[in-house]
Order: C-alpha cells, then structure tokens, then sequence
C-alpha cells in the first residue's frame, strides 16, 4: 500500500506494512505510518527552507557585491577628482598614528625594567629585500644603536623608532655593512627633533671617521641653518661625540656605564679585519651579546655565558662553496674570489650551536645572514646544522623586536 510517493523509502515501509496487516498487527502499522508521514513532512520543510535559505544568501551576496562595488567606485570618484576632501581626514589620522607612536615609544623609554631589542637591519652584504647589520636597543630611558649599515635609518624610522632620542650609537667595525648609514643617522636624528647629545662610541677609526662626517655634512647643515634658523636647527647638536676606545685588543674594555646599564666591547676574531669588537649590554641582572663579525670565537663564549639573548652572525659556507664553484665554473671569477674570500672569518651554523650550547645562553638570534634564510631550502639548511643547540632559536627578521623582562 503506497499512501505518498514520496520516495523508495516511503514505498518499502508500506509493503512492509501491508505484510504487517495481514499478519495480525495492525496497531503497529499505524504507528508506523503516521512516522513516515511526519518524516516526509519534516523532509519538505527541511528542503523548502534550505531552499528559501539559499536564495536568501544569493540576494545578500548580490547586494553586498553591489555595495563593495558602489563604494569603491565612491572612492576611486573622491581620491581621483576630489583629492582635497580627503586632506584633513587623512592628516588626522596620520597625527593620531604618530601621537600614539610617540606614547609607545615614550613607555617603553619609561620602563626602568626591560631591555627592547629591536634587529632593524639582518643582512649581510648580499643584495636582497633585508637591509644590513643595525640592532637598536632601549633600556632605562636610553636608547642605543649598534652598527648603522646601509638601510637602516630608513628602516628604523619606518618602524617608528624615536630616532630623535637616539643618544649613543655602537660600531663593532669599520666594514660598511656597519657604518654606511652613520652620517645618515646623524643627520636624519637631529632634522627628526634631537636635542639631546649623541655619543659615538667604536674602536680605533672612530675619531676620523667622526671628523670625516662633520666635513662631509657641513654644508647640509649649514643650509638647515641658514633656512630654518638657529631656535629651531640647533647646530650645536648636529654632530656626534666620538668616544673611541683602544684597549680592547685581545679583551675586553667597558666603554659605557651609566644608570644601571653597562655597556662591555670585546675583541672577536673578524681577521684580517682589526680591530672588530662585539658587545655585551647588562642591565639589572639582564645580558644581551652581539657578537658582531667574527669568525667562532672564545671571548664571545665568556660574554655570552648565561645570555638572555645571543645575537650571532652566521654564514653558510657549505651553500657558499657551491656558489663559488658555479659561479667560477661561469669564468666569474672576481665575484668567486669574494665569496671564496668571505667564508674564512664568519661563523657557520655548527659553530654558532656549539657557542649557544657551552654559553647556555636562553635564547639565540641569528643576524647578518650570508645569505638570507628567505627561501625554504636555505632555512633548512641552516637549521639542519644548527641542531648542536637545543634551546631556542630565532631567524630574525627586519623589524623584529625582543623583549627581556
Ligand atoms: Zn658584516
Ligand atoms: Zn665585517
């Protein structure tokens, strides 16, 4: 018996209940039917809502398109024939970011606990989208420098860094991958608002090259000068104050000691490259080591021991030895000598382990790639040689910022 022809379903429980009838029990066969029949009720309304579901999405789908669409076309309208309706609304916000990046950058200033770490710039002189070697450092109201290579005002200024209260700068050697925004970061501080002193601190160069600097800004400065007028470019402030240290050959000297913060160079193994220092910041109980261009090293080893933070150079030689002998196969021959050259006094992956894991240091950050861990493959090989250490490591990025609490 077949009452709906609702589906296979349907037709086998009604055979079934036409063998239960004349089996003698026709109670359960009723039961039996009234549930197909709600079932099937519940199966149509089920299937007309998701239907009424669905063309409702479809028209919220269309108009909402309708609306992205209306709207950007309001917009491409305004910013195109009405630029000037956007001005004020476009300043006001770009003061509230600026206001709220100064009140960051003003706690973090404040806090009398903390070191920030921020690696600005992490590559070494390889082309690519890093820029080279800078590390600022924030700690108890000051806020430091460590090597300025190419790039890295920009960077740092993009960041939101407050440039215009750097007050000390730290070169670990004179390669330009660690100076060559030097003059650029004392000039660009002091246009950005510096009233306070900026200290230089380095090994042997650091006074010629400081003098150098103020020869080659002269002119710049004197046009700031003579344009904006002394209460506003003060040039007493436009330069550096070297601070160049020379007992650090084999060593280690501390070059800076104010307000609880101690500021240590030492002597690395960067040969022939003399002098090239790292450095060590301590600060309530808190180190952080850069250890600065060097070749595996002893006295890294000692500065690191127990380190919050490591921050170590590192190459990849076994990469770099394939890419010498491609490179040379080619008749390129200049650039296979440079990159033979640079592996004899960086530090490769097993090395860098081996001194993170005898210094015991709590976390290690790679910098200054050679070259850039950007691809997959690269990082990989990186990593597979860094397995010496097993505490935490880091492949600093640009930008990225560490905090020691
Ligand atoms: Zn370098
Ligand atoms: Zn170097």
């Amino acid at each position: 018996m077949a009452f709906l022809h609702g589906g296979g379903d349907v037709e086998k429980n009604s055979l079934s209940c036409d063998f239960i009838i004349s089996g003698h029990n026709s109670e359960n066969c009723v039961t039996n039917l009234s549930k197909n029949r709600k079932q099937i009720i519940e199966k149509i309304y089920h299937s007309e809502l998701s239907l009424l579901y669905q063309n409702n999405m479809k028209k919220i789908f269309r108009y909402a398109l309708l609306l992205i669409g209306l709207l950007l076309l309001i917009g491409w309208i305004v910013t195109t024939f009405f630029p000037e309706k956007l001005v004020p609304m476009m300043l006001q916000q770009q003061l509230k970011r600026q206001i709220a990046q100064v009140e960051k950058n003003n706690q973090l200033l404040q806090d009398d606990e903390s070191i920030y770490v921020y690696t600005v710039g992490t590559s070494a002189p390889l082309p690519g989208e890093r820029v080279q070697t800078g590390t600022a450092v924030i700690v108890n109201g000051h806020f430091f420098m460590f090597d300025v290579g190419d790039g890295v005002v920009r960077r740092a200024e993009n960041m939101g860094l407050p440039l215009n209260k750097l007050d000390g700068i730290f070169i670990t050697h004179w390669h330009s991958d660690h100076f060559m925004d030097l003059s650029s970061m004392v000039s660009r501080t002091w246009l950005l608002g510096r009233t306070n002193d900026l200290h230089l601190y380095g090994p042997d160069g650091t006074d010629s090259i400081n003098q150098s600097i103020k020869g080659y800004l002269h002119l710049e400065n004197k046009h700031r000068v003579d344009h904006h007028g002394t209460q506003i470019m003060d040039i007493s402030k436009a330069r550096a104050i070297p601070h160049e240290f020379k007992n650090v050959q084999g060593g280690k000297e501390v070059v800076y000691q104010q307000d609880g913060i101690t500021i240590t160079a030492f002597d690395v193994d960067h040969e022939p490259i003399e002098p090239a220092v790292g450095y060590a910041i301590e600060y309530k109980g808190k180190k952080v080591v850069i250890s600065g261009d060097t070749k595996k090293n002893d006295l890294v080893m000692e500065m690191a021991q127990n380190a919050d933070l490591l921050l170590h150079e590192i190459i990849l030689n076994s990469l770099l030895k394939e890419m010498e002998s491609v490179i040379s196969a080619q008749g390129l021959t200049r650039n296979a000598k440079i990159i033979h050259d640079i592996q004899d006094y960086h530090t490769p992956p097993s090395e860098v382990a081996e001194i993170a894991a005898k210094a015991k240091v709590k976390k290690l950050i790679l910098h200054h790639f050679a070259p850039a861990p950007d691809f997959r493959v690269v990082k990989n090989l990186y990593k597979k040689e860094l397995s010496g250490y097993d505490g935490p490591i880091v492949f600093a990025n640009d930008g990225d910022l560490f905090i020691v609490k």
